[in-house]
């Protein structure tokens, strides 16, 4: 039995970082300390808090800025953004699409949404992301190259597009990724939906291809319920901006429609909200870089486990703060979870892989072997911003 940290010691620990903050403490929760009340306060005075209001076209201007992108639409949710960005590049029914078992289940959700077939593909240790080597070798083995398309040679589908998932804020190995589709003719749309703020050689996440946000009450920044796809391609958001809000023939008053589409748009009220979370971002992720080099000294040196930190080349958000036990041990997961949730820390497990959920038991998948040991050696700790802003070096009082 190789030796491993006890969950004492692991309460200890994350009660160095985060001192005598009141328990229950949160897994995460956010934080509104700029101009959330009066953006608000504004679309409630003037009356616009819906479908119609400058803060959504202003959020998505500042939103395309900060991530060196030519276009962002924002929608109600990440959810309906996936399923939305996955349509305009193409993804049709009965396709294919690559994405890893790692992930929150929205992830493979929106796939259904489109009409298609979540293919589920190994990660690999360093960003828990896509593993580009292991994918290679995958599609080398099942993928047949026909008239510009890659065909699964197993169940005779077309395999559509790639999307890779950020998981935690940690970017995976994109350069390789987009390599990979552009090679097998993959569409390529990113999963970033818990990046927002985290950079690869030196720029945002997402800025090369297609690539989607959220802004759930959960995430980096919120705008209560939010998503948005950021696009280079001006054809694909002209797609996105006609099919999310009810495919509306632009008339100064009639209402003509040329298909059917979706009403996905962001309300006015929820912009508002994101302009003002927007503002606060650079401040949020230095927190939480502060956050996790503080948990990164607390477990030094404690024996089998480690805090992940951001991947070569990269510099992650930290959304959330990762424990990474060194080998597979579900008894000692589930102890030491128990231990802290009576201490009354609110860590969390990674999802449970979604090969493993009864609705995705039997859909395509690579070997899953890393997957499903990830799994078991995972443990997400408190990671609200609130947590890291004392830590500042210049701290604002
Ligand atoms: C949050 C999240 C989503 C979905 O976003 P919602 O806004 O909650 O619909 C999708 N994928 C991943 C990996 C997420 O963490």
């Amino acid at each position: 039995m190789t030796s491993i940290a006890t969950p004492s010691d692991v309460i200890a620990a994350v009660g160095r970082v985060v001192g005598d903050e009141a328990r229950p403490l949160a897994l995460h929760e956010p934080l509104f300390q700029g101009n959330e009340n009066a953006y608000v306060k504004s679309c409630i005075d003037e009356g616009w808090v819906s479908s119609v209001g400058g803060f959504v076209t202003r959020f998505e201007h500042e939103l395309a800025d900060y991530c060196n992108a030519a276009h962002a639409v924002v929608m109600v949710n990440g959810t309906c953004a996936i399923h939305a960005a996955l349509l305009c590049v193409g993804v049709k029914p009965d396709d294919e699409v690559l994405i890893p078992a790692l992930t929150f289940v929205a992830t493979a959700n929106a796939v259904m949404h489109a009409g298609a077939v979540p293919h589920f593909v190994e990660v690999e240790e360093t960003s828990l992301g896509v593993d580009p080597l292991a994918l290679r070798e995958y599609l080398d083995r099942i993928g047949l190259r026909k008239n510009g398309q890659t065909i699964n040679k197993v169940t005779g589908r077309v395999i559509r597009a790639l999307m890779p998932v950020h998981i935690f804020g940690h970017p995976c190995q994109m350069g390789q990724l987009s390599a990979i589709a552009n090679d097998w003719h993959l569409e390529l749309v990113e999963d970033a939906t818990e990046a927002l703020g985290s950079q690869q050689d030196g720029k945002p996440v997402g800025f090369r291809h297609t690539a989607v946000l959220s802004f759930n009450g959960n995430k980096i920044i919120t705008t209560g319920g939010g998503g948005a796809v950021i696009t280079q391609s001006s054809a694909i958001y002209q797609r996105l901006k006609h099919l999310t809000t009810t495919a509306k023939l632009p008339h100064a008053w009639a209402f003509m429609h040329d298909e059917v589409a979706y009403n996905y748009r962001m309300p006015n009220i929820n912009a508002a909200l994101g302009c003002a979370q927007l503002e606060q971002l650079e401040h949020f992720v230095a927190a939480k870089r502060a956050l996790a080099s503080a948990y990164m000294q607390a477990f030094s040196g404690m024996p089998g486990m480690r805090v992940l930190p951001s991947p070569p080349g990269t510099q992650s958000n930290y959304w959330l703060v990762t424990l990474l036990a060194d080998h597979a041990n579900e008894s000692w997961l589930n102890t030491t979870l128990q231990a802290l949730q009576d201490a009354g820390l609110m860590c969390r497990p990674v999802w449970q892989p979604l090969h493993l959920q009864p609705m995705y038991r039997h859909h395509p998948r690579s070997d899953l072997c890393l997957t499903e040991s990830l799994a078991q050696r995972i443990i997400s700790l408190p990671s609200s911003v609130k947590l890291g802003l004392p830590l500042l070096p210049a701290a604002q009082p």
